[in-house]
């Protein structure tokens, strides 16, 4: 296994900024069709299983690496440009990201400018990584998130869970169309852009939400993230989130997001092995 390891894994380092990287287990060419990507360096609780999987069953495992931290920054002397890594996959949304973690950097500066060619050049960079943009390549990302939300009248922390996507649903958000709300602990759950999908994790009883098609054509919906893009492209995409503690609060839910994980890998192998039957 150590030697298997060593053998299919990588470091990328990115040219522009060598501090960050990209750990490339596996590889993206070919067949399975399926490109694992942790993007927070931070929600790492399920990464060793899935490099073990993907050593196993083929695809590839991106993981992007800085200092170990949420947010990625750019060095451009002598500022530090903060932004969220899932949020650089689209031109506006790397816009907003910029704007919204640096409100004092101006937006006709040299440094905001550095700041959109350097995540314009690492989206390039993970997405090719991933085995680049063809609609049959599937995307899942690996996520962790706090305990319960902020005003939960619980103490809960952050802004993922299922009731609090279930009440976005009611009031209207538009990004989202549909939300199963199960039996589950409320911050494991599967965000996807595939109503099929959707529909059968439902039907075995997870918690799941559906991205809302309309984030595509509505420009105000376009924030950048993985789920946007590969809507975008056609491509399909399965975010798998589960709990875990932070600063001692909650708790890792690495047996869940394990069974949550095999639960996608045998949906996929399946599509897949249909895939070539049917060729
Ligand atoms: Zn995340």
């Amino acid at each position: 296994m150590n030697f298997l390891f060593l053998l299919l894994s990588q470091v990328i380092i990115f040219p522009s900024q060598p501090n960050i990287k990209l750990k490339v287990v596996g590889q993206a060419a070919g067949n399975p069709n399926w490109a694992f990507f942790a993007p927070h360096e931070n929600e790492n609780v399920v990464n060793d299983y899935v490099t073990q999987q993907i050593i196993e069953r083929g695809g590839v495992f991106v993981i992007l690496r800085q200092d170990g931290k949420r947010l990625l920054r750019f060095d451009i002397d002598p500022f530090e440009v903060k932004l969220d890594p899932n949020r650089i996959f689209t031109k506006q949304g790397r816009r907003n990201n910029i704007i919204k973690h640096n409100p004092k950097l101006r937006t006709n500066t040299y440094v905001f400018h550095r700041a959109m060619r350097l995540s314009a050049a690492l989206s390039e960079l993970i997405i090719s990584h991933l085995g680049g943009t063809d609609p049959s390549r599937q995307w899942v990302a690996i996520h962790n998130n706090t305990q319960g939300y902020l005003g939960d009248n619980k103490q809960g922390i952050g802004n993922v869970s299922i009731t609090q996507y279930q009440q976005k649903l009611a009031n209207g958000d538009s990004s989202i169309i549909a939300v199963s709300k199960q039996h589950r602990d409320e911050d494991n759950l599967f965000f996807v852009t595939e109503f099929q999908d959707f529909n059968a994790l439902k039907q075995n009883g997870w918690n799941a939400v559906l991205q809302h098609p309309q984030v595509v054509t509505d420009p105000s919906e376009d924030d950048g993230s993985l789920s946007v893009y590969a809507q975008k492209l056609g491509i399909r995409y399965i975010n798998i989130e589960a709990e875990r503690s932070t600063n001692n609060f909650g708790e890792n839910h690495l047996i869940e997001q394990k069974q949550m994980l095999d639960f996608i890998l045998k949906r996929l192998y399946s599509n897949n092995t249909h895939i070539n039957l049917s060729d």
